[in-house]
């Protein structure tokens, strides 16, 4: 097993869904946690916590909205402060808006393209330097299948991922003789509050919830069942593991097949 122990994870948008699978994962194999997100963090905290005492790590949170640069740099400079700077970057944080192309609302645009994509740029210039310092670092952005392929009312939300995955590409070849990686993972549907609102459209549509699934499931993911939180908490592990580091600059599918198709 990976012992992450003496490491700081940040884990950006961790108070929900995926982002908190990936710090519970994080924090089993001893990393230190600074989580972020929005929301009552205080019962994120206790989990983390619980899992910290067994191994001696320590847990903060900042709550930065990751759509303000300012407030990025205002949590880096927390986390060289309270945790000796990052070792492990998570950028998780996301949303999510379908509407078609030319009714997508322009302060919806914005705010995907800021939150999706810009704050992963911002958080990674700001924690770099010291990652540089210290000879070793994972910088592990969490994409989408739709860094990949596109899907119709998602034009945000498919630009931004993609973007996310040419900024992998470049920081992982600028980093590539260091001890420093960087790579994406591309989820399919994992089934988190993000996803749950779609699901919830097709209910209001006057759909079964249980076929409401079912049929998200079967337009796009042949494997007919939901990505996990921990799957991907143990797919962050491997990438930070000696096992993982020539991956660089990689995009990495857990989809349930949805992009073999
Ligand atoms: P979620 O809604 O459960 O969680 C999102 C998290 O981001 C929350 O903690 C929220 O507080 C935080 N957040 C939102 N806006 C923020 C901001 N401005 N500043 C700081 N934190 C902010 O969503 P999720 O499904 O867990 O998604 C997490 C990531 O995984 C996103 O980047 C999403 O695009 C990606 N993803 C999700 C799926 C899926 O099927 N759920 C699939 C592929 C990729």
């Amino acid at each position: 097993m990976t012992t992450l122990s003496g490491k700081t994870a940040l884990v950006t948008g961790s108070t929900s869904g995926i982002g908190l699978g990936i710090a519970l994962s994080l924090a089993k194999a001893g990393a230190n946690l600074i989580l972020n997100g929005f929301g009552d963090a205080s019962k994120v905290i206790a989990e983390v916590e619980l899992l910290n005492n067994k191994s001696g790590g320590k847990v903060g949170h900042h709550p930065a909205d990751v759509s303000d640069p300012a407030q990025i740099a205002d949590m880096i400079a927390y986390a060289e402060r309270e945790f000796g700077g990052i070792d492990i970057l998570v950028n998780n944080a996301g949303i999510q808006h379908v509407a078609p192309v030319e009714e997508f609302p322009v302060e919806r645009w914005d705010s995907i393209i800021a939150i999706n994509l810009s704050s992963v740029f911002h958080s990674t210039r700001l924690s770099l330097p010291g990652m540089r310092a210290k000879g070793w670092g994972r910088i592990i952005n969490i994409a989408s299948v739709h860094g990949q392929v596109g899907s119709v009312g998602k034009a945000a939300y498919v630009a931004a991922k993609h973007g996310v995955i040419g900024l992998t590409k470049v920081v992982g070849l600028e980093t590539a003789t260091t001890n420093v990686t960087c790579n994406a993972i591309c989820p399919g549907w994992v089934l988190t509050p993000l996803v749950q609102k779609q699901i919830d459209d097709r209910i209001a549509k006057g759909i079964d919830p249980q076929q409401a699934q079912h049929d998200l499931l079967a337009e796009k993911q042949p494997s007919l069942e939901f990505v996990t939180p921990p799957q991907l908490g143990e797919l962050v592990l491997f990438l930070c593991s000696e096992a993982g580091s020539q991956v660089r600059g990689a995009a990495w599918n857990i989809d349930g097949g949805w992009l073999a198709q």
